[in-house]
């Protein structure tokens, strides 16, 4: 049987954490719970989490402060942040300071549960192939955003990155744009989707190819996606 994925649930209102523990414990979560900032650190300190719900506006440390700490300190956990309706600069604030994802309150159960779904599977890649690992002719170092070839560094983004990590994660299979876009983007493909990949392989392409007219790291499999061979 597959392990539980463990759950730190970080809110001050003892509703909303109570019911929050019972559906994820419902959904098969392992969940350990916090009731204010202090907890929170604590807690995520003697555990190891599979991810972290981080209410924001919390006594003693506030979710900012943790997350910013957190992160400082190198913890990958993946964070969904719980913000309140119409604070956007919090929202952006959140993922600046390095959480996966965000929702906004009131939510549904529903929703959170698709949430924390959709950043497990996006955050699994990464743990099957680690934080450094060879792709192609190239060095890969994740945390860092940074791939060599020799001695030459390249730069990438966060969102190259994890279409890296996927590549590396899943060889030698056709990996279709809608996957694709699902799980780096977590989005449903549309019109949109399918540019948008294609356009960040393109872009991708240039800085790790030899040849981008002939690209042997990242393949195109005509009428049905893309393939990393290894
Ligand atoms: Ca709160």
């Amino acid at each position: 049987m597959e392990q539980k994925a463990l759950i730190l649930v970080v809110e001050d209102e003892d509703k909303i954490r109570t019911a929050l523990t019972d559906f994820l414990e419902f959904h098969g979560f392992g969940v350990t719970e916090a009731a204010d900032g202090m907890e929170a650190d604590r807690a995520a300190a003697a555990g190891r989490f599979d991810l972290i719900l981080l209410d924001l506006m919390l006594p003693k440390i506030s979710g900012e402060q943790l997350c910013r700490k957190w992160r400082r300190d190198g913890m990958q956990t993946p964070i969904i942040m719980l913000t309140a309706k119409g604070r956007e600069k919090e929202r952006v604030s959140g993922l600046n300071l390095g959480a996966d994802d965000y929702i906004t309150k009131p939510f549904s159960l529903e929703e959170l549960l698709a949430r924390i779904n959709a950043v497990l599977r996006r955050t699994d890649p990464g743990r099957a192939v680690g934080q450094t690992f060879e792709f192609g002719d190239l060095d890969v170092d994740i945390a860092a955003l940074k791939i060599k070839r020799r001695e030459k560094e390249i730069e990438i983004t966060r969102r190259e990155a994890g279409i890296i990590q996927h590549f590396a994660a899943n060889p030698n299979r056709v990996i279709s744009r809608e996957e694709l876009y699902k799980e780096v983007w977590n989005e449903t493909m549309s019109e949109l989707g399918t540019r948008t990949v294609d356009m960040h392989i393109a872009k991708l392409r240039s800085k790790i190819e030899r040849d981008a007219a002939d690209p042997q790291i990242i393949k195109t499999v005509r009428g049905a996606g893309y393939k990393h061979e290894s």
